[in-house]
């Protein structure tokens, strides 16, 4: 091709003078005729494919057009060449037997307009004497898809999509892909060795045809963030692909009441197996759980979840509390807030006036939950922060290592009550709590200390302090890491038999 100047200015300046300077044509990609050409030469290619290697060339067209309209227009100069009058004229195209390129994208591209033209002009023997056209049926097997995007796959795996989906409860969706490596390497390698630089990916093709379907089918919108429910298609080794579907999570918010003590808050594994039922070793029944695996039978956490799971058809139940009480402590008054997450939930209306009546004559001597809501993810933050802050009141029965008389008892209560009320104390993490915790010293707040005597050997006492603040430590004192304590004050050892949470000063 002949180089054609072009004009450019040089800069802004007003003395300047256009340059002209030369495009080397030979450097740009052939036409995408001829490509298309050179692709069908290397491998098999379905429509879609082909159409996909140039899909962000024109707009408002899908893939398949693409491909047609570029077949279509091979296909007619072929034929516009073969219909020409004399032997010389019909030729070539391209340097190129026009059959032999009608037999490509008949073979190649599974491309029915060239096959007709070619049983049109199949009698005329000269035009293929050069040529060894085959004319036996191979099955038709796209080298980049393996047929993965021909239309009847595509149906098969919406059907599939559909089935699934039925169990669900969804308004939006989104579909995501996953490409085994051997695909996405072929499609790379391909597209590095043509030079093909205007296809968007194999997944955004796979994504949005059937996308496309089930946007029809279903009348419901893709959504980008946090769709409704989450599609992925894994295209896995074997060829064979493999449908996931996940909802977004549910969140309810209530408060619950815990009546008894030794019920944990969230789920405890045994010590001894990990969990497992069995020694790692052995393989025989763990002798400390039975088998089971759980150092407690059930907790909060089981109760409440299991009963939304159920309503919900929900995989698993996620439990977040504001702050726990200890799991010999029971938490009166008006209870303490939770957040449950319930994970890939098929059913989304829920009657939470129901689940709480189910919940509440289940659990009747252990647990009680109202104020159940509807809430969000961000809420949990919320509860977590809020439980650092708000005030607590704790009743404990306390016994103490040395008989003490009730005269006594009064002078130190009267002490502790000067020392400890609107005081702050120094609350290293607790020797019981720091195998799971950082070991770090915290500030908490002591609203009010008041005390009774009971016996010579207990005493009851009414604590209202900031969220957070290990109660026990506060009497026993931790080895001196809570400072001060009650135990220090009194100068007794001392330790606390009996705890309840009576009053979670919560914002409602
Ligand atoms: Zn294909
Ligand atoms: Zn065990």
């Amino acid at each position: 091709m002949e180089n054609r100047p072009l004009k450019k200015k040089k800069s802004d300046s007003d003395d300047v003078k256009e340059e002209e300077i030369p495009i080397n044509y030979t450097n740009l990609s052939p036409s995408l005729y001829q490509k298309t050409i050179d692709l069908l030469r290397s491998s098999s290619i379905c429509n879609e494919c082909i159409g996909r290697q140039f899909s962000y060339l024109g707009t408002a067209t899908s893939n398949f057009e693409r491909a047609h309209a570029v077949l279509l227009g091979i296909t007619m100069e072929c034929h516009l060449i073969l219909s020409k009058t004399t032997f010389e004229e019909r030729i070539t195209l391209y340097d190129q037997n026009p059959i032999e390129i009608l037999d490509l994208l008949a073979k190649k591209a599974d491309f029915v307009p060239a096959k007709k033209i070619i049983d049109q002009f199949k009698d005329k023997k000269f035009l293929f004497s050069t040529l060894s056209i085959s004319s036996e049926k191979n099955e038709f097997k796209c080298h980049l898809c393996d047929n993965l995007l021909l239309p009847k796959s595509i149906s098969e795996i919406y059907k599939l999509i559909d089935l699934k989906a039925r169990n669900y409860e969804f308004t939006d969706f989104l579909i995501g892909t996953h490409l085994n490596a051997a695909q996405a390497d072929k499609e790379d390698e391909f597209r590095a060795r043509f030079n093909l630089r205007n296809g968007e990916s194999f997944k955004a093709n796979l994504n949005r045809l059937i996308g496309k379907k089930l946007q029809e089918f279903w009348e419901k919108q893709p959504k980008y963030e946090q769709p409704g429910l989450m599609i992925t298609i894994n295209l896995e080794k074997n060829g064979k692909t493999d449908i996931n579907l996940r909802s977004l999570p549910l969140y309810f918010r209530g408060r619950y009441k815990k009546w008894v003590r030794n019920l944990p808050q969230t789920h405890w594994h045994c010590f001894e197996c990990r969990g497992k039922g069995f020694n790692k070793f052995t393989k025989k029944v763990c002798t400390e759980c039975g088998g089971t695996g759980d150092k407690y039978p059930s907790s909060i956490h089981d109760l409440i979840g299991n009963e939304f799971i159920k309503a919900t058809k929900g995989e698993t139940a996620l439990f977040h509390g504001a702050g726990r009480e200890d799991i010999d402590a029971r938490c009166l008054g008006s209870g303490r807030s939770f957040i449950i997450e319930i994970r890939n939930p098929k059913i989304r209306n829920v009657d939470l006036i129901e689940v709480v009546q189910f919940l509440n004559e289940k659990n009747k001597f252990k647990i009680f939950v109202d104020s159940l809501i509807s809430t969000t993810k961000k809420d949990i933050a919320e509860i977590k922060r809020l439980s650092e802050f708000l005030r607590k009141n704790y009743n404990a029965l306390v016994y103490f290592a040395q008989p003490i008389s009730e005269n006594e008892f009064e002078k130190k209560l009267q002490k502790a009550e000067e020392i400890l009320n609107d005081s702050i104390i120094n609350q290293r993490t607790p020797l019981r709590v720091v195998h799971r915790r950082s070991d770090k010293t915290r500030k908490k707040k002591i609203y009010s200390i008041t005390g009774k005597y009971v016996d010579s050997r207990h005493g009851f006492f009414k604590i209202n302090s900031q969220g957070g603040t290990y109660i026990k430590e506060l009497i026993h004192g931790d080895d001196g890491r809570t400072n001060p304590s009650l135990s220090k004050i009194f100068g007794y050892s001392m330790l606390c038999v009996e705890l309840d949470v009576v009053e979670i000063e919560d914002s409602k």
